[in-house]
């Protein structure tokens, strides 16, 4: 084991994803001390991982905006970054903490008044008891994340036959709402990002047809003028109130049989692509340092936080707080709240340990 991290005005912030980020900016520039540990080789989190596109509500590339976010973090001049770095042990308590850090160097201690969990969440596996829409059996058949990939290098194909589609639909709440798989929560970010995915192809590709087909829609805050309106007045996005039950194929399309709940009736149509609006659920990295540092997970794997409404980060292990999706369905707008309230109390915990000592 390497030499430890002697500051004890340390906040050790796990994951390097817009929470993580925002949390360890934040930090640096109320002039604390941090170490950020993420596990991949770079920063910028599931929106750099999964080659997000453009951002909502404004349509900003997800690497700049992120870029941003790491340039600003590092302007602060406080943060120690650690990348293809884990968190493997957590002793002592608050404010004495001792983490021990794995990374490409071999293991390093770092002593930390406070922690920040910023790891995340990963997209829902549509191939999971929800076999019916053929996600792995269908080449046609994606979720969110790869028709982002695909907008990201504007070459919108059919992944069976490279050719450009005539007509796609979206499948909401795929994962989320769903109380026979468990996840009855609502995801909250996949009613917006599947609209503004709509808009982008209708933008990129004028002749295809596109359609939602939903449960409900769910547009928080301003979302509803910013994507939903637009969506459908500017471009023609065509929105159907339906529960789709089948993806079948048909030839070389798709049948996708449901039922069209405003009418009342069964429903079958033809599709080039079928898009997964997937849900989010806690990411392994969540689920297992959750474990190691000893939180109160909820019935999802999410950490819970002990004090809401008012107070969303504070766990139930004192001196750890937590933000972003590791909490639960999380916007890039909650990201930044709840890594902002992150970063000060953790913060308000190393200012009350100095006073004590002097
Ligand atoms: C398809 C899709 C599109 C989206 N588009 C938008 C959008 O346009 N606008 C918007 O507001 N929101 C959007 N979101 C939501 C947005 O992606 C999340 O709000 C955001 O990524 C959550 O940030 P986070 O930092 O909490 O988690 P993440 O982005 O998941 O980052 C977590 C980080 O922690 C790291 N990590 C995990 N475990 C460990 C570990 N044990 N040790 C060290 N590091 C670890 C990961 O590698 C990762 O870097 C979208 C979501 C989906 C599913
Ligand atoms: S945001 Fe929309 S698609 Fe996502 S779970 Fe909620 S209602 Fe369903």
């Amino acid at each position: 084991m390497q030499g430890g991290n002697m500051a004890s005005d340390t906040v050790v912030v796990i994951g390097g994803g817009p929470a993580g980020l925002e949390a360890a900016r934040s930090l640096g520039e109320l002039g604390g001390q941090v170490v950020l540990v993420e596990m991949e080789e770079f920063l910028g989190g599931t929106p750099i991982r999964e080659n997000y596109a453009a951002l909502t509500p404004n349509f900003r590339s997800a690497e700049e905006a992120m870029g941003e976010l790491i340039e600003g973090m590092r302007a602060t001049g406080a943060v120690e970054v650690l990348t293809s770095s884990q968190v493997t042990a957590c002793e002592g308590e608050s404010p004495d903490f001792v983490l021990t850090v794995a990374g490409p160097d071999g293991e390093r201690r770092v002593e930390a008044g406070a922690i920040i969990l910023a790891t995340g969440f990963q997209h829902f596996d549509p191939g999971r008891e929800t076999q019916l829409y053929g996600y792995y059996e269908h080449p046609d058949v994606i979720a969110l994340q790869d028709l982002e990939s695909m907008l990201k290098d504007h070459d919108v194909v059919r992944p069976s036959n490279g050719l450009p589609p005539k007509r796609i639909c979206f499948v909401q709440c795929v994962g989320s709402r769903d109380r026979h798989i468990g996840n009855e929560y609502c995801s909250k970010v996949c009613c917006g990002v599947a609209s503004k995915e709509a808009i982008e192809v209708r933008q990129l590709l004028p002749d295809c047809q596109v359609f939602i087909f939903y449960i409900d829609m769910r547009m928080y805050g301003y979302w509803e003028n910013q994507i939903y309106w637009p969506a459908q007045e500017e471009h023609h996005v065509q929105y159907i109130k339906g529960i789709i039950t089948e993806v079948l194929a048909k030839g070389d399309r798709l049948l996708v049989r449901g039922e069209d709940t405003t009418m009342g009736r069964p429903m079958e149509v033809e599709m080039d692509i079928v898009v997964l609006s997937v849900g989010m659920e806690p990411s392994p990295g969540t689920r297992s340092m959750a474990g190691i540092l000893g939180l109160t997970q909820n019935k999802y794997g999410f950490v819970e936080a002990i004090h809401p409404p008012m107070d969303t980060v504070t766990t139930s292990r004192r001196g750890v707080f937590a933000a972003g999706a590791s909490l639960g369905p999380a916007d890039l707008e909650d990201c930044a709240s709840s890594a902002g309230l992150a970063a000060v109390k953790a913060l308000s915990i190393l200012r009350r340990k100095t006073v004590a000592a002097g």
